[in-house]
C-alpha cells in the first residue's frame, strides 16, 4: 500500500493575488490516516476538492505560527463541526496554537451558542484535544511514526519539519526552514521530500512590489528560507526518492517560470522532481505515480 502527499496550497507567505497560487497546507494519507499539515487560507475548500470530507480528517498539525500555515485552522474546525464532525481530533502544533483557539471561539460565540442551542448541536470545543508540538517522536501508533525536528526559521523558534514512516512509506515535509544540513539526515531515505523553496534573485523582484513592508522583510525572507540550489543539496544529500517543492517565493510573477526553479534544482539534484502546484497528488513507491491537478 502507498501513500500520497497532497500539496494543497504551494505559495510561501500570506498574501493571495489574481493568478496566485495558495498558501500553505498539504494532506498526508498513510497507513490508513488523512492527516492535515498546516491551515493556510483556502484550506477548507482545497480538501473538499480532493474528495475528502471535513469530517475525514483524523489529525492536523500545525507546523509554526506564521499566519499563512494557520489562518484558517479556526474557521476548517468550525466549518468541520457544521459538516457533522462528532469524534474527537487531535491539533497538534506549537505553544500559543491552544490561545488562537480559545480566541477565535470567543470571537464567534455568538454563533456557536446559537446553533447548540437552536440547532442541537454537540459542543463545538471538547471536538478538538490541543496538544503542544515539541521535537522529537510526536506519534507512534498502529505502525504509523511521527517524528519531529526542529528547523531553523528565526525569529520562530518553535518551527518544526515533520517526518511520517508508516512500512515502507515515508514522507518528510520540511516547514518554513533556512539552510540546514541536519535537514538530510531527518529526511534520510525517504520517498518524498516535501521542501520550501525560494529564488533569491525573485524575492528582490517581490520586494519591489510590495507596498507596505521595508528593509526588515528582505532581512526576514532571506535568513529564514532556503534557495533553491541549496533544496536540491538536501536531497541529494538525504538520498531520497522524489523532491517535491512547496511554499514557493515568488509566487505569480511571470517573470519566474519552471524553468528557473529547475535551473537552480538542477544544480544539485538529478532524480524525480515535482515543482508545486496546488491540488498536485504524488504517491510513494518506485513509480512516484503523480496526479496533476
Ligand atoms: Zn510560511
Ligand atoms: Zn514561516
Amino acid at each position: 500500500m502507498s501513500a500520497e502527499l497532497i500539496l494543497l496550497g504551494v505559495k510561501g507567505g500570506p498574501a493571495i493575488r489574481p493568478g496566485s497560487h495558495m498558501p500553505t497546507s498539504n494532506l498526508v494519507r498513510i497507513g490508513g490516516r488523512t492527516i492535515l499539515v498546516d491551515a493556510g487560507l483556502g484550506v477548507s475548500r482545497a480538501v473538499c476538492d480532493q474528495g475528502v470530507p471535513l469530517t475525514g480528517i483524523d489529525l492536523i498539525l500545525i507546523t509554526h505560527l506564521h499566519s499563512d500555515h494557520y489562518l484558517e485552522l479556526g474557521p476548517l474546525l468550525h466549518t468541520a463541526w457544521t459538516a457533522g464532525l462528532t469524534r474527537p481530533v487531535p491539533v497538534i502544533g506549537p505553544a500559543g496554537l491552544r490561545d488562537y483557539w480559545r480566541g477565535f471561539l470567543a470571537s464567534m460565540a455568538f454563533d456557536i451558542d446559537l446553533r447548540l442551542a437552536d440547532e442541537g448541536r454537540c459542543p463545538l470545543a471538547p471536538l478538538f484535544d490541543f496538544a503542544e508540538l515539541t521535537e522529537g517522536t510526536v506519534l507512534d501508533q498502529d505502525g504509523l511514526t511521527i517524528r519531529a525536528l526542529r528547523n531553523v526559521h528565526p525569529p520562530i523558534a518553535d518551527s518544526y519539519a515533520l517526518r511520517f514512516d508508516h512500512g515502507p512509506d515515508s514522507i518528510v515535509i520540511s516547514g518554513d526552514t533556512a539552510y540546514m544540513p541536519e535537514m538530510a539526515g531527518f529526511a534520510r531515505g525517504a520517498d518524498i521530500l516535501l521542501h520550501e523553496a525560494m529564488l533569491v534573485d525573485g524575492v528582490e523582484a517581490l520586494l519591489a512590489r510590495m507596498t507596505n513592508g521595508d528593509d526588515r522583510l528582505r532581512t526576514h525572507i532571506l535568513r529564514s528560507h532556503t534557495p533553491a540550489a541549496d533544496v536540491g543539496r538536501i536531497a541529494a544529500a538525504a538520498g531520497v526518492g522524489q523532491l517535491a517543492l512547496t511554499h514557493m517565493v515568488p509566487d505569480g510573477d511571470p517573470a519566474f517560470t519552471e524553468a528557473h526553479w529547475i535551473a537552480e534544482l538542477r544544480k544539485h539534484w538529478a532524480g524525480p522532481l515535482h515543482i508545486g502546484r496546488d491540488g498536485m497528488v504524488l504517491r510513494t513507491g518506485r513509480a512516484g505515480h503523480i496526479r496533476a491537478p
